[in-house]
């Protein structure tokens, strides 16, 4: 994508403003189906270490507790003051660690722990110490320069010291939730939290030499203006956190009962809430921020970006990231793993994820076995979103077919978005353009064979 400011026509952006998934997985999450348990994911994992490569792999650890609600919140999150929950949650962590672990064979080497939530820091750096541990005692943690042991932090409920203890257990990576410094939006969604703790955190992260921190904000909150937008992203731009995420608020309040204390009325209406995305995209090109894809951008010299101009940038339940096929393991309440071609997923509700690890049981409780269609429209929906193109010699080659007749439908799909100048098709790729990069669900979409049952979940609008 070129690095020139992205022109935005509004007109176009709200024709597409439709639900659609994020394709953090193909299938996305809903697809998954309830005959899938243990068992299956034993022999996933098993079966995952008879590769001729070892695959490398990927651990995320969900920490769902949280000290108090944010009204715009969609997460799996348990709202609770009482820290003293923390250690007994941690240690069924260890044990969780320790069944999986023992599955995986020790030439697998770990190149991504990511601790997210909820809200992670909810535990004490003694119990986050005791998961690190155990990731250590149960894998093998790979040496390169290039792992990343990264977290989520909430810079409310975090002191200046709990980093340097964070950055000390080796902590690498921190995403930051800030959403938006307005003082009217924060009350309307109940996060209060000031510039001044926010920016001594990230300093705080920085001085203890953690290599990439990232902020993320929300667009299309309650009485957010485009003006008061801009404070906060000029703000944050001063700061200059190495990625930011823009994420559009999705309001879901039959889905999140959270957001029902949300003012439909205070909401941006379509229009509004398409200025504060071109706003967001506007101040951040022009201070020299890349855009990645969905809603994430990095400095030109983050890891991320860099992944993108080479064409190595990957995609999982985490976001972008520049570690290649590597396989996920999830532990923690409602976490999920991506292990060959599978997709699983523990129970969402805290007893039954306690129930299972107390009985010695893996946890996981739904998923799905990838079928040769899955992974094969898997692999072109990841190339789109990770480089907003498709080599079509290249997927023909790799799954054994003749892409046009196979992707007739899809095709068709897409024409509009052809004539709309989103995407350009040619003999032997596709391409999506600069501003069809904004709309990726939209031309992902036309790949997805699911999407005439997703209707049973509410999904969040494209823009
Ligand atoms: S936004 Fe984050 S901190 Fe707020 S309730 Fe949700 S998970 Fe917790």
């Amino acid at each position: 994508m070129s690095a020139a400011p992205l022109a935005i026509d509004p007109a176009l952006l709200r024709r597409y403003d439709r639900p659609g998934p994020r394709y953090t997985s193909y299938p996305p999450a809903p697809h998954f189906g309830p005959n899938f348990g243990a068992a299956a994911l034993r022999d996933a994992i098993v079966e995952s270490n008879g590769d001729p490569i070892p695959r490398a792999l990927s651990l995320y650890v969900h920490v769902p507790f949280c000290a108090s609600p944010c009204f715009y919140c969609g997460c799996n999150r348990i709202i609770t003051r009482d820290r003293s929950r923390g250690p007994a949650y941690a240690a069924r962590i260890v044990r969780e660690l320790a069944m999986t672990g023992a599955l995986v064979d020790r030439d697998r080497d770990v190149v991504q722990v990511h601790f997210g939530g909820g809200t992670p820091n909810f535990l004490a750096p003694a119990e986050l110490a005791g998961i690190l541990d155990a990731v250590k005692r149960h894998f093998t943690l790979s040496p390169r320069p290039d792992r990343d042991i990264s977290i989520e932090i909430d810079p409310r409920t975090v002191s200046v010291d709990d980093v340097a203890e964070l950055a000390a257990l080796g902590f690498d990576r921190a995403s930051l939730g800030v959403q938006d410094f307005d003082p009217d939006v924060q009350r309307a969604v109940n996060r209060i939290q000031s510039v001044a703790e926010t920016l001594d955190v990230i300093a705080a992260c920085r001085a203890n030499g953690m290599r990439s921190v990232s902020v993320d904000l929300i667009y299309g909150l309650p009485l957010q203006t485009v003006t008061s937008f801009s404070r906060t992203l000029a703000t944050v731009i001063e700061a200059r956190p190495d990625r930011v995420a823009i994420y559009g608020y999705a309001h879901l309040p039959q889905r999140f009962k959270a957001q029902r204390h949300i003012v439909e009325g205070d909401l941006p209406a379509a229009e509004a809430k398409l200025a504060l995305l071109a706003c967001a995209i506007r101040m951040l090109t022009a201070a020299g921020y890349v855009y990645i894809g969905m809603d994430h951008f990095a400095l030109p010299d983050d890891e991320l970006a860099r992944a993108q101009r080479h064409g190595t940038l990957q995609r999982n339940f985490m976001g972008y990231t520049t570690h290649a096929q590597t396989d996920l393991i999830g532990v923690g309440v409602s976490a999920i793993s991506h292990v060959g071609s599978t997709f699983s997923q523990n129970p969402r509700e805290l007893p039954l994820w306690e129930a299972a690890i107390d009985s010695g049981t893996l946890p996981a409780c739904r998923g799905v076995w990838l079928d040769a269609d899955d992974v094969l429209r898997a692999d072109v929906i990841q190339s789109l979103m990770c480089h907003g193109s498709v080599a079509i010699p290249d997927i023909e080659a790799r799954h054994g077919i003749e892409f046009a007749g196979y992707f007739a439908n899809s095709l068709t799909q897409l024409a509009p978005l052809v004539a709309d100048g989103l995407v350009r098709i040619e003999r032997d790729r596709i391409d999506v353009t600069d501003v069809g990069r904004l709309l990726l669900r939209n031309v992902a979409m036309c790949f997805d064979r699911y999407l005439e049952t997703s209707t049973v979940v509410p999904l969040s609008r494209a823009i």
